[in-house]
């Protein structure tokens, strides 16, 4: 059994109160959610925080506003964010994408706001201590070469978030609040493409709140390769959605790959996609443009190049998903449930 290093354990009741503790506490302090991915990590000696500042008591990371918009906690359980009707009925990308992160279990206790946060993944850094240890460790941490490309001078981790590329796709924002004030931000732009440095988010801010815009007339959708059906990390994620006229016109349209980055790659569709009826002979273009643009690496599970291959096959099966073609069967056949 590997035990948790030491570290000294606070538990606002406020968010007012937490930030003014991850201010007072430094760089030395982490926040600590559902804890299914820091507690492992700190198991393994990647983070050693000193302390770590808790939002389980948060109350006001657990609303959930239907207005204008959808606003999410980002303190609700995966599992939490799965049961809210208009998430099932008008974010079906984002109900597709959290049914799909690990297990009932991991989801009952990993946040929305953990899920957005989470490490970047790499087969040379998610290993304990000792197998670290024995290759010199890597860039990512107490090394100094990245072992998945040795000219690289920065660390290619993999994002691996299923959640962040479906409300990436939705048009999603984010409400990042700190001991000085708060700031709204595109959900993409907290992202960075370095596997490190992989946030955008200042170190004594807490993700509030997801804050998504109305969904009328846009429709969405989440594809997961992995090797189980049951759980795994994503090795490839597909988050589509498009805005289509009542003559199945597209209006607009936004395609994100997770996993094949260290951030999530958005692919600009638009220009293939925009004023036409998706056949398949776009749709085939699509998926062309998001294989040429996806560079997964050879880091995470299975081969990179046939990683790289079914990239165009999982975005054909979004688009035509979403132009309102029966893909059940190919859904089954991939994720192994409905959904
Ligand atoms: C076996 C296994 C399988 C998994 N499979 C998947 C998978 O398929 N897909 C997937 O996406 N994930 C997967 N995970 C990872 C993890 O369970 C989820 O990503 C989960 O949603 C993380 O949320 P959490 O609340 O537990 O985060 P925590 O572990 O508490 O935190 C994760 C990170 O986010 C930071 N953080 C947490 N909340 C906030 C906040 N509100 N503001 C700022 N920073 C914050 C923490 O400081 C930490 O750095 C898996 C984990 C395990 C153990
Ligand atoms: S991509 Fe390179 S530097 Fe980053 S974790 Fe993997 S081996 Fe380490």
């Amino acid at each position: 059994m590997i035990r948790l290093p030491r570290f000294q354990y606070l538990a606002p009741a406020t968010l007012k109160e937490a930030s003014a503790l991850l201010r007072d506490e430094g760089p030395d302090a982490m926040l600590l959610a559902g804890g299914t991915d820091l507690l492992p990590n700190m198991k393994r000696r990647h983070q050693l925080p000193a302390t770590l500042v808790s939002l389980r008591r948060l109350a006001e990371l657990k609303k959930v506003a239907n207005g204008s918009g959808l606003a999410l906690g980002a303190g609700l359980t995966l599992s939490e964010v799965t049961k809210v009707a208009a998430v099932k009925e008008k974010f079906r990308g984002l109900y597709q994408a959290a049914m799909q992160v690990a297990t009932p279990h991991l989801r009952n206790m990993g946040t929305l706001g953990g899920n957005l946060c989470l490490d970047t993944r790499c087969t040379y850094y998610n290993q304990n201590y000792e197998w670290r240890k024995a290759i010199d460790f890597c860039m990512k941490i107490e090394g100094t070469v990245c072992w998945v490309a040795t000219a690289s001078k920065r660390c290619l981790a993999v994002s691996s978030t299923d959640t962040a590329p479906a409300l990436i796709s939705l048009g999603a924002k984010v409400r990042l609040v700190s001991a000085e004030g708060e700031r709204e931000v595109a959900l993409e732009s907290l992202y960075r493409n370095d596997g490190i440095d992989y946030l955008s988010r200042k170190p004594g801010e807490i993700l509030a709140e997801v804050v998504l815009p109305q969904s009328d007339g846009w429709t969405s959708t989440y594809w997961k390769l992995r090797r189980r059906g049951s759980f795994d990390f994503p090795i490839l994620g597909v988050a589509a959605a498009v805005k289509t006229a009542r003559d199945g016109t597209v209006e607009d349209a936004r395609l994100v790959l997770g996993a094949v980055s260290s951030h999530p790659l958005v692919i600009q569709v638009k220009g293939l996609l925009v004023g036409r009826k998706a056949d398949d002979e776009i749709i085939e273009a699509v998926g062309n443009l998001a294989e040429s643009r996806a560079k997964p690496m050879d880091n995470t599970d299975m081969d990179l190049r046939w990683r790289k291959r079914v990239v165009a096959d999982f975005v054909g099966y979004a688009f035509r998903e979403l132009r309102g073609d029966d893909m059940s069967a190919v859904r089954m056949r991939t994720a192994r449930q409905s959904l």
